[in-house]
């Protein structure tokens, strides 16, 4: 065969397993495909997602659970993101698995951009004696995900990132039916309140606590949402400034300002709403009336679980924003 039939062959295998694949990472069944371990790694799994690849690395431990576990798990924090972003947002992710020794829990994670080689890169610490239902629980995979797909900032907006892997991550996994919508909109009623300025608190630009950080990004996030699908009829969400942002190129190994993330959002969504939200909330603290907000997307809290109800005005946006992936599915067909 000549080299140029040789590659065409080549590039005739690697298009027919890419779409064999990213068909399959919305079905969550996911191929994991065993390779040779880099140097200091115990194992070594690839997974092909869409045009993209996941490396998943094992450092040297042991956990009571095994690999393949993990590996689902980490397999529906990918379809979570997937379902949410329509890809993986960098076309090499990595994840190191660090098995703790003599510990369980939920996973601890980090994430930085351009780190080994690899554009996206997080150390996912896992108790050795972590059992089913704790990785069952675990958010923080996820979480870190969503960190891969928006720009690196400086420290003084640090509440974005945070904010937006805080917002996004149960948004995402109500996609793939990993959690109710119920759940979803209970924990946000619950916890949002913490992202309120206190007093003597300035902008998110300005004040650093980990409830403006984490909790004043994620309500700076939802508020956005809502405002967006408010301006454009719910045609666009939060989610449509997200996915431009990364197709412009906008993930964690790159630098960029702020301003020009927001500008490409707001093309997207055909608004204005994410530079004049910034304009107004970096530097001085916004106050937003939470039980307000509440009432009109219809969500009820009720001890442990939450009350819809589907005669609120911004019924659809609730649903819109996280619905009943079940119900969405059926509708779908
Ligand atoms: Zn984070």
């Amino acid at each position: 065969m000549s080299l140029r039939r040789a590659r065409l062959a080549r590039t005739v295998l690697l298009l027919a397993e890419v779409v064999l694949t990213a068909s399959c990472a919305f079905a969550g069944e996911l191929h994991w495909k065993k390779v040779a371990p880099l140097t200091d790694v115990a194992a070594s799994y690839r997974l092909k997602v869409g045009h993209a690849v996941l490396q998943v690395d094992f450092a040297p431990g042991d956990l009571d659970l095994g690999t393949t576990p993990v590996l689902d798990h980490i397999g529906k924090a990918v379809s979570a993101i997937v379902a949410y972003y329509g890809r993986l947002p960098v076309q090499l992710g990595c994840i190191l698995v660090v098995p703790v020794p003599g510990r369980g829990g939920e996973p601890h994670g980090t994430t930085w951009g351009d780190m080994h080689g690899c554009p996206a890169f997080t150390r996912l610490g896992i108790g050795q004696h972590t059992t089913q239902a704790e990785l069952d629980n675990d958010w923080v995979t996820t979480h870190e995900m969503v960190h891969w797909a928006f720009p690196s900032q400086r420290r003084d907006h640090h509440w974005i990132e945070e904010g937006l892997a805080t917002y996004v991550e149960p948004l995402a996994r109500v996609k793939t039916g990993e959690l109710t919508a119920e759940k979803v909109w209970h924990d946000m009623a619950r916890d949002m309140h913490q992202g309120e300025p206190q007093t003597g608190d300035e902008g998110l630009d300005r004040t650093h606590t980990w409830g403006r950080t984490y909790w004043g990004g994620a309500m700076f996030c939802m508020m956005a949402d809502i405002a967006i699908r408010r301006e454009t009829h719910n045609r666009k969400g939060l989610e449509d400034a997200l996915k431009a942002i990364v197709g412009a190129g906008g993930t964690i190994d790159q630098q960029w300002p702020l301003e020009k993330a927001f500008e490409i959002g707001d093309k997207a969504t055909g608004t204005h709403v994410l530079m004049t939200m910034y304009a107004k909330w970096k530097d001085a603290p916004v106050n937003v009336d939470l039980e307000r907000v509440w009432a009109q997307l219809g969500v009820q809290l009720k001890g442990d679980t939450v009350n819809f109800v589907p005669s609120a005005p911004m019924t659809k946006i609730r649903e819109a924003i996280a619905g009943d992936s079940t119900k969405r599915m059926q509708a779908a067909l």
